[in-house]
């Protein structure tokens, strides 16, 4: 992509993301993509710092007075104590993956949240009475709940790896959300039984991302053409696990949908104006291959 008319001035706004490592983040391709569309003298890097600059990066980006940024991996948690002021769905979900600089007060949001609502709102017309099989007890995984809760889904089956994890997980979310949720191993039998009685399945794992293009953790023949199948993986765009829902005619929620959704919630954080939503939908796409 060629930024060749892309003026940097005098008076342009930074944004960026911090992780590590970035340099496979799609953020930056997003957010120009949307400055330059809406025509905003701002521009969007990636750093890459360490844990053990964190502080120092975050004191440095406030004394710089960016406008904002995002935090990735693996320092959405660590960032609460270094911040002002915490988001309520921040707070919930326990981390945070946006920051807006307001006049030195650094606030910490969590746009997954958003993201996860405006994919399922796309294609399911509303969450109540609905259940959910939520797989995986991460960052990501707690995010979901956020959401499902906010928006009233009636039951959520969760299931991890790791299954004491997913029971702190819920132990810790219920004493902050009112959430109705089940918990269950990981196993085949349970994967087969909570199926049959959900509409919305949820993989919040990475199973399924690049370079793992053939691996799933629903079998195809267990999904059913009347549910919702939503994988927070976006690279590939489209996982075996959305590709075998998108063969047993399932409605299919892909990673990206979620990943342009939390980005057109911080572009509107950090600008005070909409986000040109299809654009960064395609920049992110094109980007995907
Ligand atoms: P995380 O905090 O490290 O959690 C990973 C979860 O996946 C854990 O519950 C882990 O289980 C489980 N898991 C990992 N490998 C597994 C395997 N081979 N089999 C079964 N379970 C496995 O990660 P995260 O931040 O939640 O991210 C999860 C995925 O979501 C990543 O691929 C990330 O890129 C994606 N994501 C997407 C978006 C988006 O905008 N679309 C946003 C955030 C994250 P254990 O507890 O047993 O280890």
């Amino acid at each position: 992509m060629s930024y060749s008319n892309c003026i940097i001035s005098n008076k342009t706004r930074l944004c960026c993301v911090i992780g590590h490592p970035v340099d496979k983040s799609l953020s930056p391709i997003m957010h120009n993509e949307a400055f330059r569309a809406k025509g905003l003298d701002y521009v969007y890097l990636a750093f890459d710092v360490d844990t053990f600059h964190l502080k120092e990066a975050v004191e440095g980006l406030r004394a710089l007075k960016v406008k904002g940024f995002n935090v990735t991996m693996p320092h959405k948690v660590a960032i609460l104590n270094l911040l002002d002021r915490i988001d309520e769905d921040a707070s919930l979900v326990g981390a945070v993956n946006t920051v807006v600089n307001d006049d030195g007060e650094l606030i910490g949001y969590n746009t997954d949240v958003n993201g996860i609502i405006s994919a399922l709102e796309a294609k399911v017309h509303s969450l109540k009475g609905l259940k959910a099989l939520l797989i995986g007890a991460g960052g990501a995984a707690r995010a979901c709940i956020v959401a499902l809760v906010l928006k009233g889904c009636k039951e959520i089956i969760i299931m991890n790896r790791n299954f004491d994890k997913a029971k702190l997980m819920a132990e810790d979310l219920s004493k902050k959300l009112k959430m109705n949720y089940i918990l269950e191993e990981l196993s085949m039998d349970s994967l087969k039984k909570a199926i049959n009685s959900v509409d919305i399945i949820i993989n919040a794992t990475p199973i399924g991302t690049y370079p793992n293009l053939d691996e799933s953790i629903v079998p195809q023949e267990l999904i059913k053409k009347d549910m919702v199948v939503f994988d927070v993986v976006y690279n590939p765009k489209k996982t075996k696990l959305i590709r075998d829902a998108e063969k047993m005619g399932a409605k299919v929620i892909p990673g990206y949908e979620m990943f342009v959704g939390q980005g057109a919630a911080s572009f509107k954080l950090w600008t005070g104006i909409d986000a040109p939503v299809d654009i960064m939908g395609r920049a992110v796409l094109k980007a995907l291959g």
